[in-house]
């Protein structure tokens, strides 16, 4: 069986008991031990962009990656098979692996290359994920009971409006009706293809017939909160790339602008490691600058991040840093994702943890900037610092963590929008249905 690495594209060879990869040509490094007995996967990223996909044919958006040679590879290839041999040797069913594991334990792993390795570890991290056949079942009986129809009345008198991140194919119109469809009240949608940094014309027809649908289905502005493509980077010390992704921004306000649209939610970027972190944020703010200078009415909705590799946003204080350098902070706001707020460390699975995220946005960020939210559950544990979401109580924060988000009236008036992953049995509509059940 064959997995492929979302880092890098590479295959991930199935044998009995252990997946194992690592990337040749490319530069991430990511290891996958499994244990048929626990259904359990043990992950060793080595790579702060590389995340692990299970063999299940789901495919990710590819990420950029830090380059590490071929002997850096090696090593600490070696090194990891070692300390998980060590690790795990009692749980892990390593009897037919003798070849691939034992091969290289006597070698030393000092090298020339073991000061360049040493700061590769330092990226090393164990993950232990639970997956299978059993934990979904178990999950599916718990929130199944959930996904019953709410009734219209409470769906229609809330103030808390619930959606879904929808597909824009055959034009950006359709996400109106396709929301429409899934009995959402909040839509989320790329505003031109999110692999491509050119993107077809708006035309007048598909923002005239947009902004009919939006009559039409009462969706108002405070329902509606468009995502930026994930190949901008605002915060990047390659200027040229600096200025496409502020280019690109600048096009999609516009876009806003012909459909009425009032906000505009996006990654803020990342230093790459390659810059420091307050000029990554200069730099960010500049370019929310740049394009609120430009057009009128959209404001600019920044994504808090996971801590994942480089990226600005997981920390708050660095989000307030930008807020502080836009000029017209009644046009710049913040969206708080769930899982990306797990996954960066606040539990968002028990009262504690929820408090002191809302605590520190009330004290650090401010409550008057959040103008949306992403309704994740967690494929990573808390403070995983990877960015895997997973659906409504399937995941590690758990179906009491959103019921705890549901009725906190914070949240009142502002999208709500579902990005957990489509198309693998467990529907929008029912994940929405779940949602509303929630309010109390
Ligand atoms: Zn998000
Ligand atoms: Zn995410």
């Amino acid at each position: 069986m064959i997995a492929h690495c979302p880092g890098c594209g590479y295959s991930i060879m199935w044998r009995q008991s252990v997946y194992s990869h690592v990337a040749s040509s490319a530069a991430c490094l990511l290891i996958i031990f499994k244990s048929n007995q626990l259904n359990i996967h043990f992950c060793y990223v080595i790579n702060k962009f590389c995340l692990l996909e299970m063999p299940n044919g789901k495919k990710s958006n590819k990420r950029r990656h830090e380059q590490i040679s071929e002997p850096e590879k090696q090593t600490v290839l070696k090194q990891t098979k070692r300390v998980v041999t060590k690790t795990f040797t009692s749980q892990i069913d390593l009897a037919q692996e003798n070849d691939s594991f034992k091969e290289n334990d006597s070698d030393c792993c000092c090298s020339s290359s073991e000061k360049k390795v040493d700061f590769v570890q330092l990226e090393m991290k164990l993950v232990v994920q639970k997956f299978g056949p059993l934990s979904k079942a178990k999950a599916l009986k718990l929130v199944t009971p959930y996904f019953n129809d709410p009734g219209q009345d409470k769906i229609i008198k809330s103030n808390m409006f619930i959606g879904a991140h929808v597909s824009v194919k055959g034009g950006v119109d359709n996400a109106i009706e396709n929301i429409q469809k899934l009995n959402g009240r909040a839509v989320a949608m790329f505003l031109r293809s999110q692999r491509q940094w050119n993107a077809k014309p708006l035309t007048d027809a598909v923002a005239t017939n947009f902004r009919t649908l939006c009559e039409k289905y009462n969706f108002k502005s405070h329902q509606i909160l468009p995502h930026g493509i994930y190949l901008m980077n605002c915060g990047s010390p390659d200027a040229k790339l600096r200025k496409q992704s502020a280019d690109c921004l600048l096009s999609d306000f516009q876009r806003c602008e012909k459909l009425g649209i009032t906000m505009l939610n996006f990654h803020p970027g990342s230093s790459t490691g390659k810059t420091p972190i307050d000029s990554s944020i200069k730099h960010i703010a500049e370019a929310v600058n740049l394009v609120l200078s430009k057009t009128k009415g959209v404001t600019a909705v920044l994504e808090n991040m996971c801590r994942q590799g480089y990226t600005i946003g997981g920390d708050f204080h660095e989000l307030r840093s930008i807020i502080d350098l836009v000029d017209d902070k009644s046009r710049v706001g913040v969206c708080l994702d769930t899982c990306h707020a797990f996954a960066a460390g606040y539990d968002l699975s028990n009262e504690d943890g929820y408090n002191s995220m809302m605590n520190e946005f009330e004290s650090i960020i401010g409550i008057k900037y959040l103008k949306g939210l992403h309704l994740n559950d967690s494929k990573g544990e808390c403070n995983s610092h990877l960015d895997r979401h997973e659906h409504i109580g399937f995941g590690h924060i758990g179906l009491d963590g959103f019921r705890r988000i549901m009725n906190d009236k914070r949240f009142c008036n502002i999208p709500m929008v579902l990005e957990t992953p489509p198309d693998d049995g467990v529907l929008y509509e029912n994940e929405i249905r779940l949602l509303y059940n929630l309010i109390e």
